[in-house]
């Protein structure tokens, strides 16, 4: 065994790894960027070297910083995570010229799974059934068409290159076919620099089931079951569990022998997943990941493995730990992701600071892994996940009831999340029977009311009144205010802009001279009195009548409260972010940046007459296009963002002279 290895990688997974190398007395070292010097997995590590800025091209992609890092530190051996290097075949041949272990498979497999049209073809060779579709080498316009016409509407169209969903464009009609070729072959060129596409048949209510497979350099390859990823956003999974509900031992048979033949015939080391969309009886191959998957907690609970281990003694040359009779599955496990984004703003990435963080505890049944503590940032650079939680039961019932225990007591504040989607789902009535396929989520909209409540005026008021006494922010001399104030007048006094869901929220507090205090908010005028308690719980009377909000969190960006059981969390827009000279102009009419972006494009151009809806700028967020839209029908008045620009969270991109209302 190593005495010592280098993780090529961050987070929860770099963590994960290092926790098996204490146990099994290897030295683990970290490697990490600007952005995570104080980061968790460098603090778990025996050594860390830093390997460059923030963007992880410049960092936990470089394959020559990495490298050194392992060469100056004497690892034996390099652990890939997911993600970032781990699929990619130079650097583990890079590992290999420089003297050092890949945990992993051979490059020649890396690269035969790399594309999802060449994994196919193999595929097919190796009688591995394939859904309908079209993965040949000829990309021409009428070839897809003519396939596509071929394997029936609707069709999918994936990028050969793809992962994480991008370029992924599903077709309803030959119409709509020519424009999706053309926006997927983009995608995939700007995403994967390479833009070969395949044409698939779309299930519409199919389920995602994997088999995790493993094998080793002595010629034994086994599967350890399946995983059940159904319950997926934006065709990305939330939730994954194992065994998969209501599948039989026939069926878990016949996808695990398909898997293994798939290893075989790549020539396959190591731990790997084979992905098959499976409808009524049949299942079908999808793509191969040849490497350790997010979910794989969930097959470590029910076999009892530990899968890091298994990776680390296959790459010292050892045999399997155990034959396919040895293996079993006991109970039932469930997985789901936490992550830092917005369920009711089409799961946009949230930004921010951890400012509260309370997990469940953990036992024998019940599993965190995070490489996030309170206090850190989810920063734009690096996927939002914030942690896995993970449970056990004896049967999927008890796991079910275990993970509703769990997520009601998870207490994240300070940005927003998508606890209470998970919450909706671990209730609802369909999931515990076990009822479940990749459109669960979208069939499903009422489960994103509750990440969607509305806040109460007590709530609002107390949001304003919070974001107005955050330090740093206020002066006491009433002559160098810039806020109304005038001596013997009524004050009107403009409060700080929030942004919730992505809209903009203002409010205005007017003082009379007699001392009676009016807060103009959003949805009406009130009287209003505050009485702040502690430093968390704050009274508030609007008309008189009085409710307490607790304040959860509070720092200049961020507002986190509880009303009753509610969490609502609030962008504070300051001079900060570079987001309050809008504040006194009026921001209703302004489009801004919903979190710290890359303008794509502009689209509204100056004295353009819009409605309500329409898309003005388009902004990428982690690698991810958000459309900007007019919050209200208008006129372009101004616009102060150009293509490629990098934008602050909540600036101003383009300025809306609204139309008049009628009184
Ligand atoms: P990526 O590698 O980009 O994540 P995958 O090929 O793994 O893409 O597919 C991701 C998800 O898209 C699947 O889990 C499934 O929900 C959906 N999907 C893929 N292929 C099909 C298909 N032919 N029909 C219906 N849904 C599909």
């Amino acid at each position: 065994m190593f005495h010592k290895i280098l993780i090529a990688n961050r987070g929860e997974i770099a963590c994960r790894v290092m926790r098996t190398c204490r146990r099994l007395g290897i030295a683990s070292v970290a490697v990490y960027s600007e952005a995570d010097a104080s980061a968790r997995h460098v603090a778990m590590a025996d050594e860390a070297y830093p390997i460059g800025p923030p963007p992880a091209r410049e960092s936990y992609l470089r394959i020559d910083r990495i490298v050194a890092a392992a060469r100056a530190s004497g690892a034996e051996a390099v652990h890939p995570g997911y993600g970032f290097l781990s699929e990619n075949a130079d650097f583990a041949e890079a590992c290999a010229e420089a003297g050092l272990v890949f945990v992993g498979p051979p490059p020649a497999a890396i690269r035969a799974m790399g594309s999802k049209a060449q994994a196919k073809a193999l595929m097919e060779k190796a009688g591995v059934p394939l859904v309908s579709g079209y993965h040949g080498a000829a990309q021409d316009e009428a070839t897809l068409h003519e396939a596509a016409r071929q394997i029936g509407f609707p069709v999918l169209i994936k990028a050969s290159a793809g992962g994480g969903g991008k370029g992924m464009r599903v077709v309803e009609t030959e119409d709509a076919l020519g424009p999706a070729i053309s926006a997927a072959r983009r995608e995939a060129a700007s995403s994967f620099g390479e833009d070969r596409l395949l044409i698939e048949k779309y299930l519409t209510r199919p389920r995602h089931i994997e088999i995790q497979v493993f094998a080793d350099t002595c010629g034994q390859c086994v599967y350890l079951f399946e995983r059940d990823c159904s319950i997926q956003r934006r065709h990305q999974k939330v939730i994954e569990e194992a065994p998969a509900p209501h599948f039989n031992a026939d069926r878990r048979a016949a996808m695990g022998e398909a898997a293994v033949a798939a290893c075989r015939a790549v020539g396959y080391v190591g731990a790997g997943t084979v992905e098959f969309i499976v409808e009524g009886d049949a299942f079908y191959f999808m793509e191969m990941n040849t490497r350790l998957q997010v979910e794989h907690p969930v097959t470590e609970m029910i076999t009892g493995q530990e899968l890091v281990e298994w990776q680390l003694r296959v790459a010292a040359g050892e045999r399997l730990p155990c034959t396919q009779t040895e293996l079993a599955i006991h109970g039932a496990a469930i997985e789901v992701r936490i992550y830092a984004e917005d369920p009711a703003q089409d799961f946009r990435p949230a930004i921010g600071r951890i400012t509260h963080l309370l997990p469940p505890r953990r036992s024998a049944q019940l599993r965190i892994d995070t490489g996030v503590r309170a206090g850190d940032s989810i920063t734009q650079y690096y996927d939002p996940m914030i942690a896995k939680l993970i449970v056990h039961g004896e049967d999927r019932a008890e796991a079910l009831s275990r993970l509703r225990d769990a997520l009601a007591g998870y207490e994240i504040a300070g940005i927003a999340t998508n606890l209470p989607l998970l919450r909706a789902i671990a209730a609802s009535p369909d999931f515990a029977a076990g009822v479940v396929d990749t459109g669960f989520i979208p069939r499903n909209p009422q489960l994103l009311v509750a990440c969607a409540s509305t806040p109460s005026a007590h709530a609002l008021a107390a949001a304003f009144l919070s974001a107005r006494q955050t330090p740093g922010e206020q002066t006491d001399d009433p002559f160098a205010a810039t806020d109304g104030w005038a001596l013997n007048l009524d004050r009107a006094e403009v409060l700080p802009t929030l942004m919730q869901h992505g809209a903009t929220l203002t409010a205005r507090l007017i003082t009379t001279v007699a001392g009676q205090e009016t807060l103009i908010l959003p949805e009406g005028t009130f009287t209003v009195a505050a009485q702040f308690m502690s430093r968390q719980r704050c009274r508030i009377a609007l008309n008189g009548v009085w409710r307490t909000i607790t304040v959860l969190t509070r720092d200049t960006t961020h507002i986190t409260l509880l009303d009753g059981a509610e969490t609502q969390v609030f962008t504070v827009l300051t001079a900060a972010n570079g987001a309050a000279e809008a504040v006194s102009a009026g921001s209703g009419g302004d489009v801004r940046a919903p979190l710290p972006a890359r303008v794509v494009r502009v689209q509204a151009e100056l004295g353009q007459v819009v409605t309500q809806g329409e898309t003005l700028a388009v902004v990428e967020v982690m690698k991810m296009e958000i459309a900007l839209t007019a919050p209200s029908a208008g006129t372009v008045a101004e616009i102060l963002a150009a293509p490629d620009d990098m934008v602050a969270e909540g600036a101003v991109l383009v300025r809306l002279e609204q139309a008049e209302n009628k009184e």
